[in-house]
Parts: structure tokens; sequence; C-alpha cells
């Protein structure tokens, strides 16, 4: 996995130009998120500042930002290497605590129960199992529950 302190020496080279923020679309819908922002935190250490924001799950990973940066900052990683840091410190949003109890549960996003079979059934479709035990197995091979 990327970790964003092999890069903290590269880190140093943002002048906090801004291109990032100002390419990124998820600024555009919410002007409160800007990434330059979030690396400035994290240059001066304030690490944990960043894990507890709900702003590093606002990123889509479009890598537009890595791509824009003058200075060969990887942006889209570093943000990226937060959120499991988060992960890793128990700061989780609720909603993505839920849609993963789902996911390791049914192997998707969404929960799949009787009535929606039923539905499905009317509708000459398949029913869909509401159980995936085999995505809990890939979890646990891939120690995603450490
Ligand atoms: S584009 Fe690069 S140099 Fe400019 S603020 Fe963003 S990370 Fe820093
Ligand atoms: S990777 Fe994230 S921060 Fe970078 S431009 Fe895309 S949405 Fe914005």
């Amino acid at each position: 996995m990327y970790n964003y302190l092999l890069d903290k020496e590269r880190l140093r080279y943002c002048y906090q130009c801004g291109k990032c923020s100002s390419g990124c679309d998820v600024n555009r819908l919410d002007g409160s998120f800007q990434p330059h922002r979030l690396l400035h935190l994290i240059s001066i250490g304030a690490i944990d500042k960043v894990l507890k924001s709900a702003d590093i799950w606002k990123c889509t990973t479009c890598f537009t930002c890595s791509e824009r940066c003058p200075q060969g900052i990887r942006v889209t990683d570093i943000l990226w290497n937060m959120r499991a840091m988060a992960v890793k410190s128990g700061h989780i949003p609720e909603l993505l605590v839920h849609q993963r109890e789902v996911l390791l549960k049914a192997g998707r996003l969404y929960s799949v129960g009787p009535i929606d079979n039923k539905k499905r059934g009317k509708a000459g479709l398949n029913a869909i199992p509401e159980e995936h035990p085999v995505i809990a197995k890939i979890f646990e091979i891939s120690e995603v529950e450490d």
C-alpha cells in the first residue's frame, strides 16, 4: 500500500498553489472540500485532524489533482492513504460502517430481502441470494478485517 510517509519529502514541495483543488470536481460541488488544505494540515503534522475529517471520504479518487500538480505530488494516493489510516484508527463514517457490513454479508453495497425477490419474481427475474459467504472469505484471506 502507498505510504504517504515515504512521500513526505515530496510533500514539502507543495507550495499551496491550489491547482489540485481548483481542478477537483468535488470542490466544484462542495467548496469546503479543498485537497490543498488537507495537504497543508498533513505537512504541519495535524494528521489527527485530517483522520477525523469527513473530507477525506468525499474524494472520488479521480486522480485529476495528481495529474495537475506541478510538483508531482500524489495527492490522490495521499488522501487514499489517509482513509486507510483513518480506518485503522477507528474514524469511519457511520454510513461506511453500515455499507461494509452489508458488503461483508451480501457481497454488494445494498441489501436484498424477501420482498425485493418477490418483486423480482413478479417481473420474471431470478431471485438474488440474500447472503454471499464467499465475500467474507475473500475479506478474511485479504486480511481486510485487520
Ligand atoms: S497542486 Fe500540488 S503544489 Fe499545488 S497545492 Fe496542490 S499539491 Fe500543492
Ligand atoms: S482525486 Fe479526489 S481530491 Fe483529487 S481531484 Fe479527484 S476527487 Fe478531487
